[in-house]
């Protein structure tokens, strides 16, 4: 299975069904087809109580592998954003809130870094 998800500025002009696969198309002209197509757009992370809090790294609340913005500060959940291979972006799906609030906690209970690893890497491969 392969998951494609945000498509780094190559924006979606036409999705289309047929009965055995879903299409869509960018505006790059290269077409995905696949037997799901999920959508997530529209919503904006709620970070503007913390203009002024140095947190922000170009307006975005930045976190690494572990969750972490800063060594005592971690972040999770659709308000995050973090480093991939296809840029800086987030993930706004349940199952990533609950992967990265489970590496944020695990990491704050200072659990064995080989767990935290795997936790992590399961957020990240999900990006
Ligand atoms: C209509 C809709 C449908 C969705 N469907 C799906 C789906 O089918 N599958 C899926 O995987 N995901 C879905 N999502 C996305 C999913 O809901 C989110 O990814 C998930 O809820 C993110 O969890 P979170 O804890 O990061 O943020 P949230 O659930 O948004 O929780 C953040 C909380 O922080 C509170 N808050 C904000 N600012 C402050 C502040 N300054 N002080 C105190 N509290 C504050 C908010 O009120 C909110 O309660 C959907 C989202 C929407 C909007």
């Amino acid at each position: 299975m392969t998951v494609q998800t945000s498509l780094a500025g190559d924006y979606v002009t036409d999705v289309s069904d047929s009965d055995i696969s879903m299409t869509v198309a960018l505006e790059s002209g290269r077409i995905l087809t696949s037997d799901i197509v999920v959508t997530a757009t529209g919503d904006e992370p709620n970070t503007q109580w913390l203009t002024n809090s140095g947190l922000l790294t170009d307006n975005q609340l930045l976190i690494d592998e572990y969750c972490r913005v800063k060594d005592t500060i971690v972040a999770a959940g659709d308000v995050a954003f973090m480093r991939t291979s296809q840029g800086v972006q987030r993930n706004p799906i349940w199952t990533n809130a609950i992967e990265q609030a489970k590496t944020a906690a695990a990491l704050n209970i200072r659990m064995p870094i080989p767990q935290l690893h795997r936790l992590a890497r399961e957020t990240l491969a999900v990006s």
